[in-house]
């Protein structure tokens, strides 16, 4: 029953998170705060759902006492406070919102293409320190102007549209074929769409394959004067060879919102410390704007973390489907059938060994399967399957039967 059902949400989430979960009829504690590991220990005992951000870390001593716990969500974007593995071989799955604030960072992006091509930063820092100094050489609009994005997918295809919408050429380079908006044109090579480029923009993923994807070959490639954003990761570019690169006049301007090191928290002069070696030559520079990670910060972007998060959990507690969840294999079915009278859905999680299908299809086999699928991630599998006709009695029988097989973790009847 979803009364039954208990919910601990803690560090603020979204408020829009927290009526989405009321509107299901679920039990829903609100804490605006993180909490120490031990009353956080206390507190997980007994609930089904915890919500989180950054500050709660879910070790594997915390989950240990977790002994309901059915899934986590992380309303954020990053997932290394919890420990994945250790969850997923409970049988919780773990959700996040990974690109709920594409939009922003887009628009953050077009906020740089105009702030470098009009050097609008150097302009307003001189002004701070009461000097007028009004400039037009080296200024641009950006209409007409070619723009370049490395990674054409959430963010990459939204600031497509933008761009063209000011009347920028837009190409795009990606790893994948994939279909333009607009009028953009997608470009086979790095190489190709570097030298067709008056501004260039990042937004691939951090990967090995991606790191220091642009260096001092990358930048040879480059036209003299262009520009170069980075918003994506920070090791996707490398900095010694950026400040060559802006020092030497290949580049009129640099923006960066991400670093290869990032201080864990807000104070003055955490940055410069943290980065040492090139951070001043990269400061000394002229129309260089930096900004501290602050791409999908804003209040659109947490309410759509908000509903993103509290909706993949409402669908993992009444439908089970894990699609989106970072730890667990992917796995639902369309059109719920249990809800019909006399249908039962069976949730079964796994230890992902050889037999355990032959094993549960006996016990499921005397029913009409309506629908089944199952999928497995390294250690563990997961099963889902529609089963007709079934009386109350069965169900219980059937979920007795389950619990007792060898390679369970988790066993959820849906009815
Ligand atoms: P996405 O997964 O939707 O798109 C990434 C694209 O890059 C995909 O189309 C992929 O095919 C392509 N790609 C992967 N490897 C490539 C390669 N070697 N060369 C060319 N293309 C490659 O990701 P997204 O949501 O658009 O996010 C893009 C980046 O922005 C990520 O690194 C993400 O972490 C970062 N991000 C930053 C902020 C911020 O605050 N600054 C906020 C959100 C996301």
């Amino acid at each position: 029953e979803s009364g039954d059902i208990k919910i601990l949400l803690l560090e603020n989430v979204n408020k829009r998170a927290i009526e989405i979960l009321h509107g299901q009829g679920y039990q829903v504690e609100f804490l605006t705060g993180s909490l120490p590991e031990d009353q956080l220990i206390a507190k997980i005992k007994d609930v089904h759902v915890i919500g989180i951000r950054s500050k709660t870390t879910l070790s594997q001593k915390v989950l240990e006492h977790a002994k309901n716990l059915l899934v986590i969500g992380c309303f954020c974007i990053g997932t290394n406070q919890v420990d994945l593995e250790f969850a997923a071989k409970r049988g919780i799955a773990v959700f996040n919102s990974p690109f709920s604030n594409s939009r922003s960072v887009a628009e953050l992006v077009i906020g740089y293409i105009i702030a470098l091509a009009r050097q609008i930063g150097d302009r307003s820092i001189e002004l701070h320190s009461g000097t007028w100094n009004k400039v037009s050489a080296g200024c641009w609009e950006i209409r007409g102007k070619s723009l370049g994005i490395i990674g054409y997918g959430h963010i990459g295809s939204q600031l497509s549209v933008l761009a063209e919408a000011m009347g920028m050429h837009v190409y795009y380079y990606d790893v994948l074929n994939i279909m333009a908006m607009g009028t953009a044109t997608q470009v086979a090579t790095l190489p190709e769409l570097l030298s067709k480029s008056d501004f260039v923009t990042l937004h691939v993923p951090g990967t090995p394959e991606t790191k220091n994807m642009i260096s001092t070959k990358e930048f040879e490639h480059m036209k003299v004067g262009s520009y170069l954003i980075n918003a994506s990761r920070g090791q996707v570019i490398d900095i010694p060879a950026l400040v060559e690169a802006k020092k030497s006049g290949k580049l009129a301007g640099v923006a960066l919102d991400v670093y290869p090191r990032e201080p864990g928290s807000n104070g003055p002069g955490l940055f410069v410390d943290t980065l040492n070696s090139w951070t001043k030559e990269l400061v000394s520079q002229s129309n260089v704007i930096l900004t501290p990670h602050i791409g999908g910060s804003t209040s659109e972007a947490q309410t759509a973390i908000g509903i993103e998060v509290a909706s993949a959990l409402t669908k993992y507690i009444n439908e089970g489907c894990s699609v989106g969840s970072v730890n667990f294999p992917e796995v639902d079915l369309r059109q719920p059938s249990y809800e019909e009278r006399g249908c039962v859905r069976i949730l079964y999680v796994h230890h992902n060994v050889p037999g355990v299908l032959k094993t549960v299809n006996e016990i499921l086999g005397e029913y009409n399967i309506t629908k089944q699928f199952s999928d497995s991630e390294n250690a563990i599998a997961y099963l889902m399957a529609d089963l007709a006709n079934v009386s109350e009695q069965d169900i219980r029988r059937l979920h007795e039967t389950l619990e007792k097989t060898n390679e369970r973790i988790l066993t959820r009847m849906l009815y």
